[in-house]
């Protein structure tokens, strides 16, 4: 006769199920266990009701301390351009806004006559300091989504109704990425953002942010389309316009293929000394202008940039549209089995989006032809091709008609972000615009030139141009490039 086998040891899932349907059961037939549940459900409740309203308590206390500490700071500065209002023939202005729960309440600043002192005072944005009435009195938080008017609440989107569960603030987290020219998103998805994710600490966080932006930020200015740093072409574009004309292009079977670049400030310097690329850069589609390097050049020479487009903040957005759109992307570059690390993220993330192929990025000349080969045979209608700069795009111009893709992108170290080989900066980081300064910590063997050096000599660069000097290869130039 055969011997039973033994009953195997539960597991320990298995375990936790058995619990859960034990007590189930008590709670079921048991008066008592009745009561326990009711209590554990009320007491669940009552302390998460407890904990937001300490929440809401403590950043009124801050909102109150800073309030006060500011007009007692500023309280000069304030009688100031009180008086200045009345001499200039202006005075207090109250203007509707919609505080929390949209009631509404009126906001503080003073209003300047025409005149040269009136003008001064409204340059030097004294208007505003009655603002910190308003928080005194409640109606405004230091950080919160900002205070709109009643005639923009009618036209605001549906999703944007949730920022009146807070105060509004004086500082709000889409003012502060506007101010660091990365404000992709509008204006109600970043409320939304903020409602989700807000507490004390974070709030303390955007506050902090909020010195920089002031001293060095700029929103979003209304520059030309085209403008030219270095002597190189950029097309002054929003992430939102790069991207429709992405779409516009993978959509267009007709249109000739696009070669998108992405220019930095260490792009720029190569390009100063390397002419082929400059000639790439000036024959592709798109040149975009990508990161703090370039902002700084915009304002040291009057020609704003109006966003910072750069791949690694396309590459999601590109994703989402082409779920929607169709259009299969090629990975091409990076270290052997990065790229599909890359497209196991984009299958996690965007299942829709078709990945027709990935290839690293250290084959020989003699497999060139069989890269492009398989790249054509594939059918993709993207390519991103992440060898770094200046090789991916000389390659891409090579090799653009043969792939027979709609649109080919040089997009550096992306590959390396999303496969997680790399970790991106934080972003808070970015809103400070010290995504380099991260690079740098992680790779500071390979960086220190790049940013340090070669950032120095962008800016010397920009600032002779600025004097009016030809711009291109630097003559006489006591720094050597990275
Ligand atoms: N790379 C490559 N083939 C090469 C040299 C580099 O595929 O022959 C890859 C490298 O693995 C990295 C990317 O190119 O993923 C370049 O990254 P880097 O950070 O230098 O680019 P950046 O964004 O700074 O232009």
């Amino acid at each position: 006769m055969k011997s039973k086998p033994p009953a195997a040891a539960p597991t320990l899932p298995d375990a936790a199920r058995r619990g859960r349907e034990i007590e189930e059961l008590y709670q079921r037939f048991s008066s008592a266990g009745r009561r326990r549940l009711r209590w554990r459900r009320l007491l669940w409740g009552v302390s998460w009701a407890a904990w937001l309203e300490l929440l809401a308590g403590l950043k009124r206390t801050v909102d109150l301390l800073a309030a006060i500490l500011l007009l007692a700071a500023f309280s000069p500065l304030l009688l100031a351009a009180g008086l200045l209002a009345r001499v200039s023939g202006g005075g207090l202005a109250r203007a509707p806004r919609l505080g929390r729960w949209a009631c509404e309440f009126a906001l503080y600043s003073f209003r300047f006559g025409p005149g040269t002192t009136g003008r001064l005072a409204a340059r030097l944005r004294l208007g505003r300091l009655p603002v910190l009435f308003n928080i005194l009195r409640g109606d405004l938080s230091l950080v919160g989504p900002r205070a709109v008017s009643p005639q923009e609440a009618g036209e605001a989107e549906l999703l944007a109704w949730k920022r009146y569960n807070v105060r509004p603030g004086l500082v709000c987290l889409w003012w502060i990425r506007s101010r660091a020219n990365i404000a992709y998103s509008s204006e109600a998805e970043v409320d939304l953002e903020y409602m989700e994710t807000h507490s004390l600490r974070g709030d303390m966080g955007i506050a902090l942010r909020a010195v920089p932006a002031i001293l060095f930020g700029a929103g979003m200015a209304t520059a030309p389309d085209r403008i030219r740093v270095l002597g190189i072409r950029i097309d002054n574009l929003t992430m939102r316009e790069a991207l429709d004309f992405l779409l516009a292009r993978v959509r267009d079977p007709h249109a000739p293929p696009a070669q998108v670049c992405f220019l930095n400030a260490d792009c720029a310097n190569i390009a100063c000394r390397d002419a082929a690329y400059l000639d790439v850069l000036e024959s592709a589609s798109l040149t975009l202008a990508d990161g703090i390097g370039l902002k700084i050049a915009g304002k040291i020479l009057a020609r704003d940039i109006r966003q910072n487009v750069n791949g690694t903040d396309l590459f999601p957005r590109l994703c989402e549209a082409l779920e929607t759109h169709g259009g299969g992307l090629y990975l091409l570059g990076a270290r052997p089995g990065v790229a599909e690390a890359v497209a196991q993220w984009i299958h996690t993330k965007y299942p829709g989006v078709r990945v027709c192929g990935c290839q690293h990025g250290y084959f020989t000349p003699a497999e060139e032809p069989e890269v492009v080969r398989r790249v054509a045979a594939s059918g993709a209608g993207v390519l991103l091709v992440a060898f770094g700069a200046p090789r991916q795009e000389k390659w891409i111009q090579r090799h653009l008609a043969e792939t027979g893709v709609r649109v080919a992108l040089g997009v550096g170290g992306l590959f390396d972000f999303y496969s997680g080989r790399i970790p991106r900066a934080p972003q808070w980081m970015r809103e400070m615009g010290l995504e380099w300064l991260f690079r740098f910590w992680q790779e500071p063997g390979r960086m220190w030139r790049r940013y340090f050096q070669g950032n120095l000599l962008f800016v010397f660069r920009v600032v002779k141009e600025r004097l009016g000097y030809p711009p291109g290869p630097a003559r006489g130039e006591s720094l050597r490039e990275a």
